[in-house]
């Protein structure tokens, strides 16, 4: 799900999934295994599946729930126990063969799936900053986090505490 929230948060201003280099630092930052062409057919089709994860991952519970059933059923994902490299068994719906951005998508609805199953979406909401259009997955256990990067709530924080200086001299 992080994986998902980093891709979809590329898309926001200004675009950060442009070049090879940048996918490569997103996949090894989510120790991706599996099939990774590194040419340009599958960075387009990475940059080309953010609007269809944003929307699954901004959409109520009813809605999602239809959308990651309509991804898993378009991608005839079948959940398999799988174990690689050091990981004990876990699930795979989709073959470590299929191109990237399609393991992406079914790699994301199944973890919609747990959310939705848990009641848990609202982990998932939008920065808090005004401007900013990007995802939050808060998984901590005090639901603390309201912004997508430290660079929005560095800046928050201090238009907060400019607005305090400002009220303490009136
Ligand atoms: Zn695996
Ligand atoms: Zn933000």
């Amino acid at each position: 799900m992080r994986a998902a929230v980093e891709l979809v948060n590329t898309a926001v201003e200004p675009d950060t999934l442009l070049t090879q280099e940048q996918v490569e630092t997103w996949w090894t930052a989510h120790r991706y295994t599996g099939r990774h062409d590194r040419d340009a057919a599958e960075l387009s089709a990475l940059r080309g599946i953010r609007d269809e994860l944003r929307t699954l991952l901004t959409s109520d519970r009813d809605g999602a729930a239809e959308i990651a059933n309509a991804m898993l059923s378009d991608a005839r994902a079948v959940p398999q126990l799988v174990r690689h490299d050091e990981l004990d068994w876990h699930i795979h719906a989709i073959s470590s063969e299929a191109p990237l951005d399609r393991r992406v998508i079914v790699e994301t609805a199944m973890a919609m799936v747990d959310l939705i199953r848990a009641d848990e979406l609202s982990r998932l909401s939008v920065c808090a900053d005004d401007g900013c259009e990007g995802l939050v997955l808060d998984l901590s256990r005090n639901r603390s986090r309201r912004f997508c990067s430290t660079r929005c709530s560095n800046r928050n924080a201090a238009a907060a505490y400019r607005a305090r200086e400002r009220s303490a001299t009136e």
